[in-house]
């Protein structure tokens, strides 16, 4: 069974004309797909319907299987824990009063495996190339690329089925976007998880995903066109 599985999905905001119309997507495990697009197309949009953080109109999710039973503060840990996300922005996403390794640890204290999870915090920690003087910093004593890593690091600590990179690396440099894409394609290679990844970088996705959907805002679809991962190879 697929790990992600959008039918018919059609979410907006405010009630206003939908960002995005009858858009289904389906990805396995293992899989990669890149969403491309120009800004304002409905990308991010897409990974946080994915990711269960934005609540879709119509149409339906399913993660492994099973229908989404609730968005936002409503999934239900086991689905939610099943998904990590990275956005583009580290600082929206980061507590600044955590240390980069207790950020990184979050997950693992908000689901009661603190002790059980440490080993593998330290060691995606060195995976995404923080020394241990990094990690004694917080935020506001790094620089976004720095804070992106650790973000990274934190996404795939509950070793998540599906992985979200929603612009992960629209605001790093080419080492740093380097870097994180190899800790991405070997998390997904070893664990067997599914890639979602948006960016406006067509070619990096090209790179990164083999396949990549564009999502323009035209594939708007009536009669049920979908937004498969063939529609954009
Ligand atoms: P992309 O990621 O491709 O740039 P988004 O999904 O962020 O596209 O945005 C799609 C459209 O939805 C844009 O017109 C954007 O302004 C609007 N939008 C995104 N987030 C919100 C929000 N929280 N409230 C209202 N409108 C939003
Ligand atoms: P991106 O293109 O990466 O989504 P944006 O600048 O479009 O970045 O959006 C950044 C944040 O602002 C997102 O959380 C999005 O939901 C929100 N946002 C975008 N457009 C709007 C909008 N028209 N009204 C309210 N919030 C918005």
């Amino acid at each position: 069974e697929p790990v992600l599985e959008l039918r018919s999905v059609t979410a907006g905001y405010h009630r206003r004309t939908p960002v995005l119309r009858g858009v289904s997507l389906t990805l396995g495990a293992g899989e990669a797909v890149g969403l491309s697009g120009p800004s304002g197309c409905g990308k991010s949009t897409l990974a946080r319907v994915a990711a269960l953080l934005h609540r879709p109109w119509e149409g339906t999710v399913r993660l492994e299987g099973r229908p989404a039973r609730g968005f936002r503060f409503r999934a239900p840990r086991e689905q939610r824990t099943a998904v990590g996300v990275v956005f583009q922005q580290p600082r929206l996403a980061a507590d600044p009063r955590l240390t980069l390794a207790a950020l990184i640890a979050e997950p693992a204290r908000a689901t009661g495996r603190y002790p059980e999870l440490a080993d593998r915090a330290a060691a995606l920690a060195e995976a995404v190339g923080l020394s241990p003087g990094l990690l004694a910093r917080r935020p506001h004593q790094v620089s976004d690329g720095q804070l992106q890593r650790a973000c990274l690091a934190r996404a795939l600590l509950l070793r998540p089925r599906l992985l979200i990179c929603d612009e992960m690396t629209a605001m790093l440099d080419a080492a740093t976007t380097a870097a994180l894409v190899a800790v991405v394609e070997d998390y997904r290679r070893e664990h067997g998880a599914a890639l979602l990844a948006a960016g406006h970088d067509r070619v990096l996705l090209r790179r990164w995903c083999g396949t990549v959907v564009d999502l323009d805002g035209t594939v708007v679809d009536p009669d049920g066109t979908r937004v498969d991962p063939e529609a954009g190879a």
